[in-house]
């Protein structure tokens, strides 16, 4: 059964989806099957592993709303190893759609649980709110990482994304984890940069990655090339600090076995 990953923050911009791209194609290179599900309907995670959503009939929103078969819907990449579950900007309707579906929270749970045996990994890449989707995403997941871009209301921030949290787990998913903060665009030579990470790092010792995202041009660029930062730019120090997270988690397999 694969280990099911939501990349959460309500925030837009602070490395969601870089993350959840650039992650899952590092788990891939290290041989374990990963699917990347798209859970924004702007499909920025589409975009970033090369697949172009103007030509697609079907995405997530088909098997949300329309109970289309999962399994029919993925794709592959260019990453050997990763599959992507599409969205497309339908799915933006879907928030309404669903709330006259029952078990809204629980449908994107149902999904998974279908496609988990064919993998290792799955990451689910979730819109900007902490909306329908996200909780959908929640719900279905092992645990959160949440990324954190290292600016004055990061902590803030991270207090709503755990209150969420912490509701979902009184009810629609009691075991969920988190999987760890990720503290992204770090500028070392930003002394803001520097006070939040070690706030950050004080107050949330044990959740912290030891891993941190720097800010590097060459993972910007890369989604407009369609490509994973390891395809574009492999000595890039966007490259190898996804790589070391990649290790990070990989470090977790060993030790819950
Ligand atoms: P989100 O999914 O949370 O909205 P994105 O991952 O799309 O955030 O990142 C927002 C913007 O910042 C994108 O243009 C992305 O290419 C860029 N970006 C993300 N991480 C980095 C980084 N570590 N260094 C430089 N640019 C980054
Ligand atoms: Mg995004």
């Amino acid at each position: 059964m694969a280990k099911i990953i939501c990349v959460a923050n309500q925030k837009g911009g602070v490395g969601k989806t870089t993350t959840a791209v650039n992650l899952a194609a590092s788990l891939a290179v290290a041989e374990r099957r990963v699917l990347l599900v798209d859970m924004d309907p702007q499909g920025n995670a589409g975009s970033g592993v090369g697949v172009d959503k103007s030509g697609l009939e079907q995405s997530i929103y088909d098997a949300l709303i329309d109970d289309a078969t999962p399994a029919a819907l993925i794709l592959e990449t260019e990453v050997p190893y990763l599959h992507l579950l599409p969205a497309t900007s339908d799915l933006a309707g879907a928030e309404l759609e669903l709330i006259s579906v029952p078990d809204r929270e629980r449908k994107l749970k149902g999904i998974l649980t279908e496609l988990s045996a064919s993998y290792d990994y799955i990451f689910i890449d979730c819109p900007p709110s902490l909306s329908l989707l996200t909780v959908n995403a929640m719900t279905a997941a092992d645990s959160v990482l949440i990324p954190l871009q290292c600016e004055f209301y990061a902590m803030e921030g991270l207090s709503q994304i755990l209150k969420t949290i912490n509701l979902v787990r009184q009810g629609l998913n009691r075991s969920l984890g988190i999987e760890g903060i990720l503290l992204t665009m770090y500028d070392a030579r930003n002394n803001l940069s520097r006070q939040v990470s070690e706030e950050i790092r004080t107050h949330f010792a044990n959740e912290t990655f030891e891993t941190v995202i720097p800010r590097n041009v060459r993972l910007s660029e890369a989604p407009s090339h369609g490509k994973p930062i390891l395809l574009y730019d492999i000595a890039s120090k966007g490259a190898t600090s996804y790589l070391d997270l990649a290790k990070e988690i990989l470090d977790r397999e060993v030790v819950n076995g």
